[in-house]
């Protein structure tokens, strides 16, 4: 019999696509993907969301790691929006720096990552005194040391040698800690503040050049949050992505990623926490595109057999952040006596903490959530020293006593752990992108090794900054260009 010409024909099967890691980098990228017409499976060893989540104390969902993004550009308000999500400023309660005993100040405003966009404003000279504020002035008059301009060079360094010490270690280095978890002499000034350099060879002063970047920002509030949390985020994405027929499987480590024979990549995965005595369940996927979407270090590991040009420009290991969450009953805190919250000067031999967020002052949402007289504080160790370093690993039960003896000297309003009606600590290991110096010269290598590769695509904090504004925007960007 002859063949119908209307005799059906078999669809041609969809590409597949892999996405390993399910922080925004990884979720962004698998709708990026299944709107292109992939068959995506995103796997993460944990919940989707990597450092963006929830927790629930005293019936509060509260944000566990990112509760806002930088409004510098609209990547994030964008996706939001896409996903039905309100987006919310914070109050306009200051951010204040404890310098010391008894020293709190409201942070000089117009500046960068700490550096003051004015050296001679009065908040700069209150917070440094009178000779380290004359020493920052110099800044504005003193000619730029031709070695600060080439080559590689720390932000601990530039700021150093054209502000002094003192305005470098009251200013600086406790914003610039809060954010990366590291002493600004390890970080360089390139990967952490593009442009900056740039801007300070144009003007001739650190503060001017500050200034600049600050003003080429949007006017408005430097950050926003989401109605209900940034988790929310995470959850509308999951939802997105489950309406699009994305498969997310939980708990699956991506163990080991090769070349395919026939082309694309093999994906060999293990689900399940292995117990003592049981077996991982263990799967193998072949997919035609990978997206690697985990931390800088897991990235190139898993890319050593298929990529091995990556493997000499391995980047250090993340920094990590331990946060100790307190839900009290403490009515004085309703005037926010310490606006949104505070930064720590490390050398405060009073507390341990590095910075405190005054949850419950800085989000409206929440302050209605909590209602009258409940508050939400959230104090962040580092290991920016040893000692520091041993408290953010020592026990919960420790931590959180020194949650509480921290959050009543910073916020100058007496209480105890019988004020306390839950905490809990959650631990952030190796979250936080080293940027060392030399890192944004080892980041261009790493990405003229991954133009040659055109079926993968490696993103995530670590190659393009930490913060949810860099990691969207970049995201969408490299999934764009590279599969269109
Ligand atoms: C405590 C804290 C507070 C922060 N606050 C803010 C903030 O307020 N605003 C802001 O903009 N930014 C903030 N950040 C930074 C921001 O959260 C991150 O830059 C961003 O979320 C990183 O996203 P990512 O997808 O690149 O990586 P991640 O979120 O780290 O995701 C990587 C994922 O890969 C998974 N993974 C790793 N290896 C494997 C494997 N072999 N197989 C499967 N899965 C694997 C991990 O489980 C993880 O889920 C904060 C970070 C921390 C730690």
């Amino acid at each position: 019999m002859p063949q119908s010409n209307s005799s059906p024909v078999a669809p041609s099967p969809r590409p597949v696509a892999a996405v390993v890691g399910a922080g925004v980098a990884g979720l962004v990228s698998a709708r990026e993907l299944a709107l292109l017409g992939y068959a995506v499976t995103v796997f993460d060893a944990a919940a989707p969301g990597g450092r963006v989540g929830s927790h629930t104390l005293d019936g509060l969902v509260l944000d566990a790691g990112a509760e806002s993004f930088a409004t510098r550009t609209p990547a994030v308000a964008d996706l939001a929006a896409e996903l039905g999500l309100t987006v919310v400023a914070p109050t306009q309660s200051p951010a204040w720096l404890h310098a010391g005993p008894g020293r709190d100040l409201p942070l000089p405003k117009t500046g960068l990552l700490g550096i003051p966009g004015d050296p001679t404003a009065t908040e700069v000279v209150n917070a440094l005194g009178a000779d380290a504020a004359a020493r920052a002035a110099e800044d504005l008059t003193t000619a730029v040391d031709p070695s600060l301009l080439d080559g590689p060079v720390t932000l601990g360094r530039l700021v150093r040698e054209r502000l002094g010490d003192v305005a470098l270690e009251t200013l600086v280095t406790p914003v610039v800690s809060g954010v990366h978890s590291a002493d600004p002499d390890r970080l360089d000034a390139d990967a952490i503040a593009p442009g900056l350099r740039e801007a300070l060879a144009e003007t001739g002063s650190l503060c001017k050049a500050a200034a600049a970047l600050r003003a080429a920002a949007p006017a408005g509030s430097a950050v926003a949050g989401v109605e209900g949390g940034m988790h929310r985020l995470v959850e509308a994405l999951v939802e997105d992505l489950e309406r699009r027929g994305v498969h997310l499987p939980v708990g699956t480590e991506v163990t080991a990623v090769s070349r395919g024979e026939h082309g694309g990549f093999v994906v060999d995965h293990a689900t399940g926490h292995r117990p003592s005595g049981t077996e991982a369940a263990a799967g193998r996927l072949q997919a035609d595109r990978l997206v690697i979407a985990t931390e800088g270090p897991a990235a190139v590991d898993l890319l050593s057999t298929a990529v091995p040009a990556l493997a000499a420009l391995r980047p250090d290991e993340g920094a990590g952040v331990s946060l100790v969450t307190l839900v009290v009953d403490v009515p004085e805190l309703d005037d926010a006596p310490r606006g949104s919250g505070l930064l720590v000067a490390p050398g405060s031999e009073d507390v341990a903490a590095k910075a405190l967020t005054h949850a419950t002052a800085k989000w409206p949402w929440l302050q209605r959530e909590a209602g009258p007289g409940r508050h939400v504080v959230r104090l962040s160790y580092g290991r920016l020293t040893d000692e520091a370093a041993r408290l953010a690993d020592s026990d919960d039960q420790t931590l959180i006593s020194a949650g509480i003896k921290d959050a009543a000297t910073l916020l100058g309003v007496e209480f105890t752990a019988a004020d306390v009606l839950a905490s809990d600590v959650v631990r952030h290991g190796g979250a936080l992108p080293m940027a060392t110096p030399g890192h944004r010269q080892r980041l261009q290598q790493i990405a003229r090794v991954l133009d040659a590769e055109e079926d993968l695509d490696v993103v995530g904090a670590w190659r393009v900054g930490t913060g949810l504004t860099a990691v969207v925007g970049s995201t969408r960007k490299s999934l764009r260009v590279s599969v269109s």
